[in-house]
């Protein structure tokens, strides 16, 4: 049996089965996921490489960095008794079956000043909690936790400069203590929770729709659970948990929902699509030839380039699917940045050749419009352009969105759900990179030239053959709505 670890001890005082399945290792069987997707593992990289450049900024700290926790606390222990030692980095906390790690944690007059460390540029509620756990831990262990604080990413960076420019330090003392004091009286209730050989019965909460074990646990044989009704409120998820209803087919006639949640009911309870009036006219109000556009992006905490803020979300490539009539395609043009450098000029420059200036340009989801629109506020001079490209913009997920829907949808109209439904024969499954956030790992993992040489031209096909699936998907899900009308 595990320790009680900040993720055990914040989500059990959610709900005591996630945490008793998380101690007690279940968790692990019960995710049948083996491998990170190359997006998941750059992410923590890029938190690993935050948390290393932060530790740079207390020199002469110590670093625990024994892997064996019981080992890792007896040191910590003894540098935290030792006078003559005033900053801990990565110090390991066990006490009572609870384990904490603590960032950093600098000597200040009898007590310690907490640090953590946050790869994000945006303070966060949830960011309290987290260091309120570790607070509490410390303070449980005999040491005074005087001031907290929380380091983040700066706005400010810019590639080139020092790194004591990468951070920003908020003061949290006040707000953390304060949620220690709140914690406590779990303590002890947690840790018998989560210690008991039974798991507690599982009981159906508003936070279990974003429970990574929902399929397997409260979600498991459920089909259309009430999860699936589209900007379900929690008062409304009140009412029919009181009513004990957790599936959409027995909600009641006279139950209280919008017209779109209403509709989705009823197609769960006739088994039929709901295809809407006006699905016809939005379809063909699309001009020819229309352009089938889809843009992959990359977002680091460290720049890749510079006058680039931590963050900003950079366009790397574009694919266009250009068709003359409904599945006729008559060209697909695609751009890939060199990762080397920031294209996003000639990035903009492409995409206005290629787009023309007539017909439709078919999107799915705002995305592509927020992105078209960044490039106009950067470049000025072609913000004009830019802006005829958005007004030609038609949002295919959003007409699906208003006048189709399919109890397979699940309650979503991303095109992850909707094309293996209307369009069952087409498939990411075969793809190198099949999801956005690994194309965008292996575009920065491009940029900072972490392939070997044989590899690269490798990685740029991949890349280009996943963009261009996503347009090829919007072609063949425009045509199978046409059967529709
Ligand atoms: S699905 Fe709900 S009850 Fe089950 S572990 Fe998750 S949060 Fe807890």
């Amino acid at each position: 049996m595990k320790s009680v670890s900040k993720q055990i001890f914040l989500n059990a005082l959610v709900c005591p089965t996630l945490g008793w399945l998380l101690r007690s290792g279940e968790v692990a069987k019960q995710i049948t996921k083996t491998e990170l997707t190359l997006g998941e593992r750059f992410r923590i990289e890029q938190g690993i490489e935050i948390g290393r450049r932060a530790r740079e900024l207390y020199p002469g700290g110590l670093l625990i960095d024994d892997t064996d926790l019981v080992s890792a606390s007896r040191k910590t222990e003894r540098l935290m008794n030792d006078q003559n030692v005033s900053i801990i980095l990565e110090g390991a906390f066990l006490i009572d079956g609870f384990v904490a790690r603590a960032d950093i944690l600098r000597r200040k007059g009898k007590g310690w000043h907490l640090v953590e460390v946050k790869s994000s540029v945006n303070d966060r509620e949830e960011f309290i909690d987290d260091m309120a756990y570790t607070a509490m831990v410390v303070d449980r262990c005999g040491f005074n936790i005087s001031s907290v604080s929380l380091l983040l990413v700066s706005k400010d960076f810019r590639l080139g400069m020092e790194n004591e420019e990468l951070f920003a330090q908020i003061d949290h003392t006040d707000k953390v203590l304060v949620r220690v004091e709140e914690f406590k009286p779990f303590w002890q209730q947690i840790e018998e929770i989560t210690r008991t050989p039974v798991k507690p019965e599982p009981r159906l909460l508003f936070e279990c729709r974003k429970c990574e074990l929902f399929k397997e646990c409260l979600g498991k044989d459920i089909d259309n659970h009430i999860f699936d009704i589209p900007r379900l409120s929690q008062s409304k998820f009140d009412q029919l948990a009181e009513l004990g209803i957790v599936c959409i087919k027995a909600i009641p006639d006279g139950f209280p929902l919008t017209e779109n949640q209403a509709r989705v009911r009823e197609c769960v309870q006739t088994k039929n699509p709901f295809v809407g009036d006006r699905l016809k006219s939005e379809l063909t109000s699309i001009s020819w030839p229309a352009y089938y556009l889809d843009f992959e992006t990359v977002m680091t905490a460290i720049p890749l380039y510079p006058d680039i803020a931590p963050y900003t979300q950079i366009p790397t490539q574009y694919s266009i699917h250009k068709c003359s009539d409904v599945d006729l395609i008559i060209d697909n043009l695609e751009y890939l940045a060199d990762p080397s450098k920031d294209c996003r000029r000639e990035l903009t420059e492409n995409l206005i050749n290629n787009l023309g200036e007539n017909g439709s340009i078919i999107i799915y989801s705002n995305f592509e419009k927020a992105v078209v629109n960044s490039l106009g506020r950067l470049y000025p001079d072609l913000s004009e352009r830019l802006n005829s490209l958005v007004g030609r913009m038609i949002d295919l997920g959003a007409i699906i969105g208003r006048n189709y829907y399919h109890p397979d949808f699940h309650g979503s109209t991303s095109i992850k759900v909707t094309l293996p439904v209307l369009v069952p024969e087409m498939s990411y499954d075969n793809l190198e990179i099949a999801d956005g956030d690994s194309a965008m790992a292996a575009f920065a993992y491009l940029a900072l030239g972490k392939y070997e040489d044989e590899k690269v031209e490798a990685i740029k096909r991949n890349l280009l053959e996943y963009c261009k699936q996503d347009t090829l998907a919007m072609v063949k899900l425009h045509q199978r709505l046409t059967d529709y009308v």
